[in-house]
């Protein structure tokens, strides 16, 4: 791999510039879930063990360059304390001498990074600003990535870099799904919405055995086929868009597979009255809301053959009760796959970690990234600038 690790870079005495993503949910100044904090726990504890002291860097919120209270990081150092099992010390405005008379094992927590307007501009003042605070630079925050920001791009090319623990699980795992992966490998592509997911679905045609369209976004490609999808959300606009990735497809060997029945209902909400359709007799006064149950056994039996599948948005309509189950009963069939031992799965996405987490089946796949937008990014095929910076 092409960045070094924590094990790679002498840390005893260093000062360790470590970007995190605690970008934690917060109501009434208390966090509410503390997942991403747990996340990077691994990483802070190996650089204490080794002797090192960690200066976390992180932003919260879209602060966009003011100060702003209520996005003050201040707010996750109870949280920090208590997974962390130590004291933190909380930095508004840092300074070198500052951090060199904290005692050797301490935490440091410096304010949001975005309340500076020269970080999401990369500015170079900035980044040397940040690196002669430290003596090492360790980025662990794939979620991040995405932005070439001064914590993340302009502070690593200033100072020696490496990837943290969950940045280079999360590289590794995402390596051996898309950059050499073992095949057959189906890609699952659900949501709202083709118009989002075109570089998506451009990177994966080349890239991956078979594709599952699901979701809204099958509707565009049933359209595009002729079949008639009633008051289903569709962009019909993108007809021949879905046509042209359609004969890609072709012409690259890589099976898109479409659902062969829908769950159809004429309202969209809870509980509406629903049925059970092929997938080109949708009736004009009803809307496509999840994958039939035929479409589920096919899904299925393309796991049952596949070595890898990585999957980013829902089936269907999932977070109205019933329209997850296909979602639900695909993900659970992947989770028991792998479980076996036969299958690697990977996931990510802000809706698709949502719908694992709620069918109860996240802690079975192989692995589950907690980042958004970086995420889509990778799958595009895109160049991460935070992950470019490490010489990854
Ligand atoms: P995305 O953010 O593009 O991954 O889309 C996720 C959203 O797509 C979720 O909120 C789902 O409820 C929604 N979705 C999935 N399938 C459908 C559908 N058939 N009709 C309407 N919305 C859907």
């Amino acid at each position: 791999m092409g960045w070094n690790t924590l094990n790679d870079i002498s840390l005893g005495g260093k000062v360790v510039l470590t970007r995190v993503d605690i970008n934690v949910p917060v109501e009434n100044g208390i966090v509410t879930d503390d997942t991403r904090i747990k996340r990077i726990k691994p990483t802070i504890m190996d650089i204490l063990a080794a002797g090192g002291k960690p200066v976390l860097l992180a932003h919260f919120g879209r602060p966009n360059g003011k100060y702003i209270p209520e996005m003050s990081l201040r707010v996750t150092v109870p949280t920090l304390e208590k997974v962390l099992g130590r004291t933190v010390t909380f930095i508004e405005h840092p300074d070198r001498a500052v951090i060199d008379a904290t005692p050797a094992d301490a935490v440091i927590l410096i304010e949001n990074t975005r309340f500076s307007a020269m970080e999401e501009c990369n500015d170079p003042e900035m980044a040397s600003f940040l690196a002669s605070l430290g003596d090492v630079f360790c980025n662990d925050a794939f979620s991040a990535s995405h932005r070439a920001h001064a914590s993340t791009t302009g502070v690593a090319a200033l100072l020696p870099n490496c990837a943290g623990r969950l940045m280079a699980e999360e590289l590794s795992a995402l390596k051996k799904a898309l950059g050499n992966p073992q095949r057959p490998v189906v890609a699952v592509v659900g949501g709202a919405k083709v118009s989002t997911k075109l570089d998506l679905l451009g990177n994966l045609i080349d890239k991956v055995d078979t594709i599952i369209i699901g979701g809204g976004m099958a509707n565009t490609f049933l359209a595009a086929q002729g079949h008639g999808v009633g008051k289903s959300l569709c962009e019909h606009d993108l007809a021949s868009t879905a046509q042209d990735i359609m004969e890609r497809a072709r012409l690259a060997n890589c099976k898109l597979m479409l659902p062969c029945d829908v769950v159809v209902a004429a309202e969209f909400k809870a509980c509406a009255e629903h049925e059970i359709v092929a997938a080109n007799a949708c009736p004009p006064d009803m809307m496509i809301l999840d994958a039939g149950p035929n479409s589920v056994a096919q899904i299925k039996a393309l796991f049952g053959t596949a070595k890898t599948v990585i999957w980013n948005g829902p089936l269907g309509a999932f977070e109205i009760e019933p329209f997850q189950t296909a979602t639900f009963a695909a993900a659970k069939a992947a989770a028991d796959i792998t479980k076996l031992g036969d299958l690697i799965t990977v996931a990510g996405g802000g809706d698709t970690v949502a719908a694992l987490n709620t069918a109860g089946v996240a802690d079975d796949f192989t692995y589950i990234s907690s980042a958004g937008g970086a995420f889509l990014e990778w799958m595009e095929g895109k160049t991460l600038p935070g992950v470019a910076a490490l010489g990854g």
